[in-house]
């Protein structure tokens, strides 16, 4: 059995079915993040968990343990709200100490530690010398870090982060996400964050769980999650993507409009193939070269986004949607791209990921 082990847990509010039938085994010291919509039950998911909702039926085990109806007192996490959560008129010593007060006498912690455990903490947060502080004194990021020392100072067995980071600024956001992964690494603790952001997911994770509508889409590390899709939300809602749908002509070839392209995988000749293309892998060539599955298009629309650009493009694909393609800001310098350019550009085939025909 994984060490935390969810299997077939649901939670309905009235008639509205905020998760169905979730089943989710976390190994011991992963960090797995929750990534989904708003509304789409990750928060919901990360409760249950806690013992803060009351699923109306399916089972948690953690560490071989049933805790599905135990209160939340009784499991053994800790937890970051996005909210930061700490109290006003309690010192940041204070506010680290209330866990470990609220277990003296408990095996974790004697009575005489808690200055000692504090201060570590406190050290562990990068905040060492803070104790005598209060919260309105400390900045976002400051505060979050006081969440995450109190969160952690009773030694968890399992740290729960619900968007402990939407509520900081870009930058702090960054800084903050690679100290929680380096501290949890260090620490080797099993984690689950919640968050909407996929860049946060992908930087931040061993694993991915992408949810939408109270159900789970795809499992699996980032690289494979934006890699290999395994639907369209998922693929839509990770990073940009074009999809491309396109009839066999061969056993490896296909026909998307005017142009034949090849892709790396034998197709099933019978029925209409649909391939997903990630804009960073479409190739910019000379105007004069033709490689394999290079063809031209013309510039719709193009977008300086600083280290990289976006370049819309009609590709006579006969699709719907045009075709997007990103190319490093670096390389395109030199080259005038304006609406109306037409450009060279391929797909190598290795990037044509076949997808499954939509429901
Ligand atoms: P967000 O990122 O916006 O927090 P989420 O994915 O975490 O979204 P949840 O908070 O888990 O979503 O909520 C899932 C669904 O359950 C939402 O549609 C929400 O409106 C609904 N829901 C959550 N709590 C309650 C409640 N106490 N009563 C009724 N509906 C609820």
């Amino acid at each position: 059995m994984a060490h935390l082990d969810i299997q077939q847990l649901t939670k309905r509010y009235g008639s509205f079915v905020a998760l169905d039938k979730i089943d989710l085994a976390i190994q011991e010291g992963e960090f797995v993040v929750l990534l989904g919509p708003s509304g789409c039950g990750k928060t919901t998911l990360l409760r249950a968990v806690a013992g803060l909702e009351l699923q109306d039926s399916g089972q948690v085990f953690h560490a071989g343990r049933d805790i599905s109806k135990l209160s939340p007192a009784r499991r053994d996490y800790g937890i970051v709200f996005q909210s930061y959560a700490l109290f006003p008129n309690l010192t940041v010593g204070d506010n680290v100490a209330y866990g470990l007060n609220s277990k003296k006498g408990d095996r974790k912690v004697a009575c005489q530690g808690v200055n000692h455990r504090v201060a570590e903490m406190l050290d562990l947060v990068g905040l060492p010398g803070t104790e005598s502080k209060f919260p309105a004194q400390l900045s976002g990021g400051q505060q979050q870090r006081i969440a995450l020392a109190r969160a952690l100072a009773t030694s968890p067995d399992l740290l729960l982060l619900d968007e402990p980071l939407s509520a900081l600024d870009a930058i702090e956001r960054v800084r903050l996400r690679s100290e929680i992964r380096s501290l949890q690494t260090r620490l080797g603790v099993t984690t689950i964050m919640v968050t909407h952001d996929q860049e946060e997911a992908l930087a931040m994770a061993d694993r991915i769980v992408v949810m939408k509508s109270g159900k789970i889409q795809q499992i699996g590390k980032p690289q494979d999650v934006y890699r290999s899709p395994e639907n369209d939300f998922v693929a839509d809602f990770i990073g940009r993507g074009n999809l491309i749908e396109a009839c066999p002509v061969g056993a490896q070839h296909v026909r998307a409009g005017d142009l034949t392209l090849r892709c790396g995988v034998d197709i099933d000749q019978t029925r209409n193939q649909r391939f997903y293309v990630r804009p960073e892998d479409i190739c910019l060539h000379n105007i004069l070269d033709d490689c394999e599955n290079s063809f031209n298009a013309q510039v719709l629309k193009y977008e300086f986004l600083g280290p990289y650009s976006l370049v819309t493009l009609d590709a006579k694909f006969g699709q719907s949607r045009p075709l997007v393609a990103q190319f490093s800001s670096n390389y395109l310098q030199g080259r005038p791209i304006q609406a109306g350019s037409i450009l060279r550009v391929g797909i190598p085939a290795e990037h044509l990921h076949p997808m499954p025909m939509a429901a």
